[in-house]
């Protein structure tokens, strides 16, 4: 039996292009390629990329909120991607999730206590009004509002007060899993730490499990235990945190951390910009797909795609300047002024 919450195995979401009167297939945005990973319970993976790079796209067919071109997602040894409506509907209790916009997510016209009590009810979480009315409350208290909030509407609420209203839909059917989908994104520098110091508070009190997406490196520092860097829908770069934060192995994420301000600005190192446009997913570059933009690319980069290999420390790469890269058989030729 594995220790893992959460096991997924080469899950891919391809969106169909289609074209013509006929609506023919004439290629897929691969949005989602072969994205494998674990997560044990009490951790919190965090899943960092550019827009566009997938990493939405994953959490959501984790969740089978959009549903997987092909893969396997296994929550508690249980595979998701095969579940029946009734078995689905059991599940949505143990894995929920957070979203970027939390008001595009409420619905105005009900009280927040309206929403909470009609999850809780729905789910049969209390018996009688007066339980599920104290639940509300004690809900609302440990996301950081008063218990008087529930009789509000959503829009008397501020940016971080809504996020915590989505969090706190979240915790109401008590799951074991959230995805956060970017939940501090749209919200103030000084607001952000608060929530992600909500969110770490409740990981210890309720022994959650996070997969947190975010679309920048800093965000995730202080919340994840490890970290996945996704390009073009795979993962480029996985390690525990501190180890990826002191020694990136992937030039793609080099990049972004050194976009990440450092508290001592004589220990930061020179800003890397990446040069050209993040290409399309339909239309996936050969071999190494960053290599348009990679400032150590060399000539065998176009050619040979670099499998995201592990090395002995845990930390896993996906460039072919890492032996453990190279796919099997393969051969490449690193002049010694490219390598890392
Ligand atoms: Fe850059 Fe080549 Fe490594 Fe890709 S394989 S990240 S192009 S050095």
């Amino acid at each position: 039996m594995s220790d893992n919450l959460l096991e997924v195995h080469n899950l891919k979401k391809f969106f169909p292009i289609k074209r013509g009167l006929l609506s023919k297939t004439v290629g897929y945005v691969k949005a989602v390629n072969d994205l494998s990973f674990t997560i044990k319970p009490g951790e919190t993976l965090g899943l960092v990329g550019e827009s566009g790079c997938g990493k939405t796209t994953a959490g959501r067919s984790i969740l089978r909120l959009i549903e997987p071109t092909s893969g396997s997602v296994k929550f508690e040894g249980k595979e998701v991607t095969t579940m029946n409506s009734t078995q689905m509907r059991h599940l949505r209790r143990e894995m929920q999730i957070i979203f970027q916009d939390p008001y595009s997510s409420l619905n105005p016209r009900i009280t927040v206590g309206g929403m909470l009590s009609e999850i809780i009810k729905f789910h049969k979480l209390r018996a009688t009004d007066a339980e599920v009315r104290d639940r509300v409350e004690e809900l609302l208290e440990i996301v950081g509002l008063r218990a008087e909030s529930a009789r509000r509407y959503p829009h008397e609420f501020s940016g971080g007060q809504r996020q915590r209203i989505g969090i706190a839909r979240a915790l109401s059917v008590e799951p074991k899993f959230i995805v956060s989908d970017e939940p501090v994104s749209a919200l103030d520098v000084s607001i952000q730490s608060q929530v992600i110091n909500l969110l770490k508070d409740l990981q210890v009190q309720f022994g959650l499990t996070y997969l947190f997406i975010a679309h920048d490196l800093s965000v995730v520092e202080h919340i994840s235990h490890r970290v996945a860097v996704m390009y073009l829908g795979e993962i480029v770069e996985i390690s525990p945190a501190k180890e990826l934060y002191s020694n990136p192995k992937h030039p793609y994420t080099q990049a972004l951390l050194s976009a990440v301000p450092h508290p001592d600005p004589r220990k930061k190192s020179e800003r890397i910009i990446l040069t050209g446009d993040v290409p399309s997913p339909a239309n996936l570059p050969t071999g190494c797909h960053f290599h348009p933009r990679c400032p150590k690319a060399f000539a065998d980069c176009s050619r040979v795609h670099p499998v995201l290999g592990k090395d002995n420390t845990g930390h896993s790469t996906r460039c072919l300047l890492w032996p453990e890269s190279l796919p099997a058989g393969e051969k490449i030729t690193v002049t010694e002024t490219e390598t890392a």
